[in-house]
């Protein structure tokens, strides 16, 4: 994944914010990075304008050799499959069963049934939900909620996983849980995960490599033992 010039200014009445400013980076394949600063560094406006959830306002975005910022909105619906995205707070789809949101995404994609119910059943063996494919969102744990969204994400064989915040609403054991999945999945699919978060503990557990975010900016760069032993 290559940035470069990275920009987002969100145009209010009055005032224009910019939550993303001259952002240049390059992620290595299979890595897992993380990206910590506090609320309102602009992480998650970040993250967003990887899949262009938000346009960005300039600069360019390379993910697996194709660039992500040239793409008209049809190249875009198709490059998406290939950008995973779970989120904080699930964005399940709440009147489907598990195993119907882990197929929507493979139903968007014109995924044939069988197939589909093929991989359904693969994905929820992954993510370990085996027996809970006919719950209903509400009826699970935010531990099992989040990982229908892992599963979900997943769904498409996607080369990125982008995570904001993904355990930030969960308890520290439910968080450890999600966690050694991602690592799981990082190493059984050799995917690239970027991770945003606002605490030290997750990024400690299992990133490489990190960023730290400060009004929009990447103010310290490199190796997660370096990063967070400097003064
Ligand atoms: P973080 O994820 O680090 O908490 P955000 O990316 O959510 O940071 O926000 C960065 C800045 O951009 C904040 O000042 C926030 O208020 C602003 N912002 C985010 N989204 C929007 C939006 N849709 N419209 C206007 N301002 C926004
Ligand atoms: P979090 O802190 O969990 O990242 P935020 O408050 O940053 O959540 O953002 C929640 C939603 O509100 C996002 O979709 C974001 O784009 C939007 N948002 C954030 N700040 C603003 C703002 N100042 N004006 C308009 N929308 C905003």
């Amino acid at each position: 994944i290559s940035i470069e010039g990275l920009r987002k200014v969100f145009k209010l009445n009055n005032n224009d914010i910019t939550a993303v400013d001259d952002l240049t980076l390059t992620i290595p394949e299979g890595e897992i990075f993380g990206v910590i600063g506090y609320s309102g560094a602009g992480k998650s406006t970040f993250v967003r304008l990887l899949n262009r959830l938000e346009e960005p306002s300039s600069g360019r975005i390379v993910i697996d050799n194709q660039e992500i910022t040239a793409l008209n909105s049809k190249q875009l619906r198709l490059a998406r499959q290939g950008i995973g995205m779970i989120f904080q707070h699930f964005n399940l789809l709440w009147s489907r069963t598990v195993e119907a949101n882990i197929a929507f995404p493979l139903e968007i994609a014109g995924v044939p049934k069988e197939e589909r119910a093929r991989r359904v059943q693969e994905l929820i063996d992954l993510v370990g939900l085996s027996g809970r494919e006919k719950a209903y969102p509400s009826q699970l744990s935010g531990g099992q909620k989040q990982r229908v969204g892992i599963a979900r994400a997943l769904a498409n064989n996607p080369k990125v996983l982008l995570c904001d915040e993904a355990t930030s609403a969960l308890d520290p054991e439910t968080t450890n849980a999600i966690l050694n999945l991602l690592v799981d999945i990082n190493q059984k699919l050799g995917l690239t995960i970027i991770l945003i978060t606002h605490e030290m503990h997750v990024i400690r557990k299992i990133c490489n490599q990190v960023a730290v975010m400060e009004q929009g900016r990447i103010v310290e760069q490199g190796n997660v033992l370096d990063v967070f032993t400097h003064p």
